[in-house]
């Protein structure tokens, strides 16, 4: 979470932090701030509002300074006050920080700090960063960062800046993402690969515990011990993006419209001649025969994508599969050997929890094959072995082509496995294929239908509260549709398999209550019918969705979304779209901020 970004360069340096940020903004928007090296004086402008504001506050009074950083933040500690927005700066004004991340040992530095005599200014564990290089500082810079920084416990990515070396700027990480572009005459860090990508294709990862000293025309790696480090120059397989709404009135809807051609560049590139095929690097045929079971370890809609995966690679493979949340299977016992494939999900390739879990099954001696969006992030690298979903850039804060297209991609990957351990017949398996080659096509139907959720936004923006109920894979739909719904509208919305609302959850269903049931599964759909009967005797209002075959045989219901017949076991990529329509015009109608839900922030840096 959160965004840094910082340039030493030739020219005016503002106008691309502004820029930087923009970019960076989903990453969290509590308050956004630069910093400017200006005729030997650090400079700051700082707002609670968004990055637009920050520009608009800049430009009413610019400064002048080729060297600065930046930041959009994501509280963790301290309200998201212009007080505790970044750039932190040391008491004497010499220097000052951006950061994102944790300090976990923050209490403790900040009593010997105040013990010594030191005044914070701010709530945040930032701070502690300043004062510390400022009680090392005995004129040189590199010296008293690194000092700092092994002080420092938790996850970081930080970038300084000191007045007497007003050409520099110092970035160390550890654990968190951090970037260094090397352009001409100009050097970047930041947070996100796309910022990075805007100015130059010349990249260098930092490594945990390393340090970059930037300066316009140079850049040094040390390791935290002041030891120069040989960095491998990268040159990013990245555009810089498509940023604009394509006359849409927000990110959101305009992703929700992409998922067709999302979920096809995925397929696309690993279907080859009707045949799902991965060029694997370490897991190949025979260690799939090793395999005795597969953890899909993921947050949020990554974590759906991994309960729906898990009942796919059950039926497919045969193989005990399950998910897990990311922040709760690296604290269990994860029971976990070199005979676990773990399979991290994860958009950004640099969710922390799910980061976490990856080092922890890898020192467990478990596979590893990662299901990530951005190329070359974090997770990506760390993993054995990765299938990327080609969803593109996705701005809007609450996924939708990114979930689409893990499932895309977790389905290539059971058909594979399937065929690899020769759990499949080739039959089924050219049968399995071809429905997925067909399910582009189906998105694009689906998405002809937003005419329901347009028509009932007006009467969901006043409710409370309202359930998502399904068997099997649609309860994995349910999980998906209640979250879409939370995120951006703020309204209760609680999914719970259908056959357990009786054993508690019940007893919240009042007379007029949205239930919407989600039926796509032949086995289960009679057993759902059951559980409708019951809220609605109980006065619920039910909407229900299912495909044309199922949906022929429903009655006593309230309302029908019919979806048109495809795979079963593939159901979920559809059946999750009217709901991303309902959730986005329901919030539409609320007044809600669609793009950047209060709260959250898309890349969760932090565990
Ligand atoms: N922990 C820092 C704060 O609360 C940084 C949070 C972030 O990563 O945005 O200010």
């Amino acid at each position: 979470m959160c965004g840094i970004i910082a340039f030493a360069e030739r020219g005016s340096v503002a106008p691309h932090l502004i820029k930087g940020l923009e970019r960076l903004e989903y990453r969290g928007y509590d308050s956004a701030g630069l910093a400017v090296m200006s005729d030997s004086v650090i400079r700051t402008c700082k707002t609670t509002k968004r990055v637009a504001e920050l520009e608009a506050k800049y430009n009413s009074a610019p400064f002048y300074g080729s060297v600065g950083i930046g930041h959009t933040r994501w509280a963790t500690h301290g309200a998201p006050t212009e007080r505790n927005a970044h750039p932190h700066l040391s008491e004497d004004g010499h220097f000052a920080v951006v950061h994102n991340g944790i300090i976990e040992n923050y209490e403790a530095l900040k009593a010997e700090l105040l013990n010594e005599g030191h005044v914070f200014k701010s709530d945040t564990d930032t701070e502690t960063i300043v004062h510390l290089v400022q009680k090392y500082y005995r004129g040189n810079f590199l010296k008293a960062v690194l000092n700092a920084a092994k002080r420092l416990e938790g996850t970081f990515a930080a970038a300084l800046m000191c007045i007497d070396e007003p050409d520099t700027v110092i970035a160390i990480r550890n654990f968190s993402p951090l970037i260094i572009g090397i352009g001409k005459d100009k050097t970047v860090a930041s947070s996100d690969i796309s910022a990075v990508a805007e100015h130059t294709k010349k990249a260098v990862y930092l490594n945990d515990g390393e340090a970059a000293v930037l300066r316009p025309d140079s850049a040094s790696f040390y390791n935290f011990n002041g030891e120069p480090v040989e960095k491998e120059l990268t040159v990013l397989d990245v555009g810089s993006g498509d940023y604009g709404k394509n006359g849409m009135a927000h990110y959101m809807l305009k992703e929700i419209f992409e998922q067709p051609d999302a979920v096809r560049r995925t397929l696309g590139a690993h279907i080859k001649n009707g045949e799902v095929a991965f060029d694997f690097s370490l897991f190949d045929g025979n260690a799939v025969r090793n395999i005795k079971k597969i953890c899909f370890v993921a947050c949020g809609s990554a974590y759906h994508a991994g309960v729906a995966a898990a009942a796919v690679f059950r039926a497919l493979t045969g193989i005990a599969s399950y998910a897990f949340i990311a922040s709760e299977f690296r604290y269990m016992e994860p029971m976990t050997d070199s005979s676990t494939l773990v399979v991290p999900i994860s958009q950004s390739g640099e969710t922390a929890d799910t980061l976490a879990s990856l080092r922890e099954a890898k020192r467990r001696g478990a596979r590893t094959v990662g299901v990530v969006n951005v190329v070359d992030s974090l997770i990506a690298k760390e993993c054995g072995d990765v299938i990327y979903t080609c969803a593109g850039q996705e701005t809007a804060v609450a996924t939708t082509k990114g979930y689409t297209t893990q499932l895309a991609a977790l389905y290539m990957f059971a058909i594979w496995f399937g065929r690899e351990l020769g759990a499949l017949a080739a039959e089924r398996e050219a049968e399995l294929t071809k429905s997925l080659t067909q399910l582009p096509h189906a998105l694009e139907i689906v998405l002809r239908s937003d005419a329901h959720a347009k028509k009932h936004a007006s009467d969901l923006k006043d409710a409370s509260s309202m359930f998502f109920i399904g068997r099997g894979l649609d309860y994995a739909a349910a999980l998906e549709a209640a979250l879409k719904m939370k995120e951006i509208t703020y309204i209760h919305a609680e999914s719970c398999p259908a056959g357990e609302l009786k054993h508690g959850t019940i007893s919240l269903v009042e007379p007029g209550m949205r239930v919407f049931a989600f039926l796509s599964q032949p086995v289960t759909a009679s057993k759902t019918v059951n559980n409708i009967k019951e809220v609605r005797a109980r006065g619920a209002y039910t909407i229900c969705c299912a495909p044309q075959s199922i949906a022929e045989r429903l009655t006593d219901i309230d309302e029908l979304i019919v979806l048109p017949d495809i795979e079963p076991l593939f159901f979920n990529i559809i059946e999750v779209v009217p709901f991303q329509f309902y959730a986005y015009y329901t919030a539409l109608a609320r007044g809600c901020d669609i793009d950047k839900p209060r709260n959250l922030a898309q890349s969760v840096t932090v565990e």
